[in-house]
C-alpha cells in the first residue's frame, strides 16, 4: 500500500464505529409489525442466521420476489436454494438467472452488512418495503437518542487527528445527514472531516463521488484511500478507479484480492492508520 494518501474517504456505519446492538433493535421493530405466529418464526430465523445455522448468510443475496437465497460470482448466480436450504437444480438456476444480478436494494438484497439480515427475514415473512423503511427510521431515531451508547475504539480519535494534519479526511455515507451528524458528535469526530457527503447512494453513485472529489481536490486516484465495511459499496468501485482501499470484514466473507488491506475490526484498522500517519 502506498503511503502518499492525500485524501482518505471513510464510510460511517461499521467503519467509524463497530457497535452492533442497534441491529437487534431494528430486528425487534420489524418483528413487531408481524402477526403472532410469524413473530416466533422471525425470532427463530434471526437467531439462526446470527449463529450461522441458516442458509441466509453474510455475503449471500436474497431474491425477495422469488424468495430464494443466492450465491454469486461477479454478478452471476452460481447457487440458489430455498429459505429452508433446499438447493435448486443447476439447470433451473441458469434459467432463472441467465444474466448478471442488479442489486436494487428492494427486490434483490445483498447481505453485505448486518442491516440486511433482519431486513431480508422481514421481507421473507411478508413485511412490505414501506414497513421495513419505517422500522429503519425508528432505529435511526433510537441511535440518535442517549439510550444508544457507543463503544470508544482506543486511539481512533487521536490517529484521525494525526492523519488530518497532512491529509484531508472525507466522510461518504449512505445515511441521512441528521442522524449521521449526531453519531459523529457522539464519537467526537464532528470536526475532523474536510467534507461530508450524506445520502451517498453507494454503490450506484460511488464512482461519481470519487470523480468529483478527485477533481475538486486536484489529486490522482492513487492518492485517494477508500475505507469501508461494505465491499460492493466502498471498495470495488474505488479499486476499479485505481484508489487504495481498506476493507473492514468482521464476518470473514471477503477474498484477499478484494482490497489492498483487509482487517477484521477497528482495532486492526487503527493500527494500519497509525502506520500511515507516521510514514
Ligand atoms: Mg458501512
Amino acid at each position: 500500500m502506498q503511503e502518499n494518501n492525500r485524501l482518505i474517504i471513510f464510510d460511517l456505519d461499521g467503519t467509524l464505529y463497530e457497535d452492533t446492538h442497534h441491529f437487534d433493535y431494528y430486528a425487534k421493530k420489524l418483528c413487531e409489525k408481524l402477526n403472532e405466529p410469524k413473530r416466533k418464526l422471525f425470532t427463530h430465523d434471526y437467531q439462526a442466521v446470527l449463529e450461522g445455522k441458516h442458509p441466509l448468510k453474510m455475503g449471500t443475496i436474497f431474491d425477495v420476489e422469488k424468495d430464494l437465497i443466492l450465491t454469486q460470482d461477479h454478478g452471476m448466480v452460481t447457487y440458489a436454494c430455498t429459505w429452508e436450504g433446499e438447493p435448486l437444480e443447476q439447470e433451473n438456476v441458469e434459467k432463472l438467472y441467465p444474466s448478471t444480478l442488479n442489486f436494487d436494494f428492494h427486490s434483490m438484497l445483498n447481505i453485505g452488512d448486518l442491516w440486511w439480515v433482519p431486513a431480508a427475514i422481514a421481507r421473507h415473512y411478508g413485511i412490505t418495503n414501506q414497513y421495513a423503511e419505517c422500522s429503519f427510521i425508528e432505529t435511526r431515531e433510537y441511535m440518535m437518542s442517549p439510550r444508544f451508547q457507543m463503544k470508544e475504539v482506543p486511539d481512533f480519535k487521536q490517529v484521525l487527528r494525526q492523519l488530518a494534519i497532512h491529509s484531508k479526511l472525507i466522510l461518504l455515507t449512505n445515511s441521512p445527514k441528521r442522524d449521521s451528524e449526531v453519531l459523529l458528535s457522539k464519537l467526537g469526530f464532528q470536526h475532523l472531516f474536510d467534507k461530508k457527503i450524506f445520502d451517498g447512494k453507494k454503490p450506484m453513485k460511488t464512482k461519481d463521488h470519487l470523480r468529483m472529489i478527485k477533481e475538486s481536490y486536484q489529486v490522482e486516484y492513487n492518492q485517494i484511500l477508500s475505507i469501508g465495511d461494505n465491499a460492493i459499496n466502498e471498495i470495488s468501485p474505488a479499486k476499479e478507479l485505481g484508489c487504495q482501499t481498506i476493507l473492514i470484514d468482521p464476518h470473514g466473507i471477503s477474498v484477499p484480492s478484494q482490497a489492498d488491506r483487509i482487517v477484521r475490526n477497528l482495532t486492526e484498522l487503527v493500527d494500519i492508520l497509525k502506520q500511515i500517519s507516521q510514514s
